[in-house]
């Protein structure tokens, strides 16, 4: 792991009440690369993707982009500042067209032409949205829906992209192409990625690097390829 980290977060703990979700979980994300956060359900990776966007505070640690603390800015800022975060689930405005969905995307943009030029790279990348982009929002598949949350993602130009379960819900087909999608976004616009997944073996087989989560803290972390063929997490995650 040489390469500086973009992101960074050090020691970072935080709770919900009594409830402590994490506990001095530390992750870099190196620039221009794909890393997973992996662990089972409730072990604290929305939290921690939720850290990094401040919809949660951390009650201990530092969030770092490029060396600069960003764990106290509000969410215009982090967008300026080129984090984005792809929530769970299909978060879209539904009574919006899937044009005005994308526009909402570059909301704090002004260059105009680079918006313009953004815009047909995500009908490039999602045909679909193109054909459907006068259609209400409401009207798509819960597929269409979610590539629609990562248009408008991309329509930030963001440098950091938080998906959180891209491939959640989706049929096996599809899964293949949200993760061809995340490789996409990863070498065409050099996004740095942090992926929270519950596909380890399709989310390791994307990733450079890879970190475990369980029961709010990192309990294993290694080069992607590393832990695709470690003992413990093919026992615990891969079924084998
Ligand atoms: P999943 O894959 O099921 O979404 P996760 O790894 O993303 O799980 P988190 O959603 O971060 O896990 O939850 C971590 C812990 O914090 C869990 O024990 C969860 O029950 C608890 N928790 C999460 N959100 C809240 C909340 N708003 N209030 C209270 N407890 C919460």
């Amino acid at each position: 792991h040489m390469a500086e980290a973009l992101l960074s977060l050090r020691s970072i703990s935080a709770a919900y009440g009594r409830i402590q979700a994490l506990c001095n979980v530390s992750v870099d994300v190196p620039e221009g690369e794909i890393v997973a956060l992996l662990g089972s359900n409730g072990a604290g990776k929305t939290t921690t993707l939720n850290c990094i966007s401040n919809l949660v505070d951390c009650t201990h640690g530092e969030v770092r982009l490029a060396g600069e603390r960003i764990d106290r800015l509000g969410s215009d800022a982090l967008v300026k500042r080129g984090i984005v975060q792809v929530p769970e689930g299909r978060q879209v405005f539904r009574d919006m067209s899937v044009r005005e969905n994308l526009d909402l995307g570059a909301y704090l943009r002004r260059d105009r032409a680079g918006i313009r030029s953004d815009l047909e790279a995500v009908y490039t990348m999602f045909p679909r949205l193109k054909e459907r982009q006068h259609q209400m929002a409401a009207t798509l598949s819960g597929g269409e829906q979610q590539m629609l949350a990562i248009g408008r993602a991309v329509m930030a130009r963001p440098r950091v992209m938080l998906f959180d379960e891209p491939s959640m819900g989706l049929s096996p087909l599809l899964v293949e192409q949200m993760f061809e999608i995340i490789e996409r976004l990863h070498r065409e616009q050099k996004i740095t990625i942090l992926l929270v997944e519950q596909n380890v073996q399709l989310a390791l087989a994307v990733s450079s690097y890879g970190y475990i989560l369980e029961n709010g803290e990192i309990s294993l972390h290694g080069p992607a390829a590393r832990l695709a063929n470690d003992e413990a997490v093919r026992r615990a995650y891969l079924g084998v």
